[in-house]
């Protein structure tokens, strides 16, 4: 879905994930210009509307890219929505491996014994049945 501003010619990238059914408020990513926009099953309601509305609106959902008529990206803070990330948590993290002597993975980091209650693994190590 497309939202081309009239105002500055920039083209606004609706991502379909996100906006196919959505009903409310997003920004050109060119003159910051809100706009009020309703999208059902992927397809516009109704026309996009310039509305009141403060560029920094925390309930707006930016479009996922937006590029000028020049076909430049309009990229930066506050223009566009940061990619989405399939597990945020644990972005930017290192994962907690183990190496062999040769430099092969062998495992993840071995597991604590407060981190085994009620496992298998547990009853197995202490040789009790689990309560
Ligand atoms: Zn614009």
């Amino acid at each position: 879905m497309l939202l081309k501003c009239p105002k500055c010619g920039v083209k606004n990238y609706l991502d379909p994930y996100p906006f196919w059914n959505f009903k409310g408020k997003t920004k050109c990513a060119g003159c910051d210009v809100v706009y009020a926009v309703e999208i059902a099953n992927g397809s516009s309601v109704r026309p996009p509307q310039p509305v009141s509305g403060t560029p920094k609106d925390p309930d707006l959902l930016l479009p996922g890219f937006a590029d000028t008529p020049d076909n430049k990206p309009v990229t930066g803070d506050g223009k566009t929505r940061p990619a989405p990330r399939a597990r945020a948590d644990v972005y930017g993290k290192p994962k907690p491996i183990v190496r062999n002597s040769r430099g092969r993975l062998v495992a993840g980091r071995p597991l604590k014994p407060e981190e085994l209650v009620g496992s298998r693994a547990r009853y197995v190590a202490e040789g009790k049945e689990p309560r």
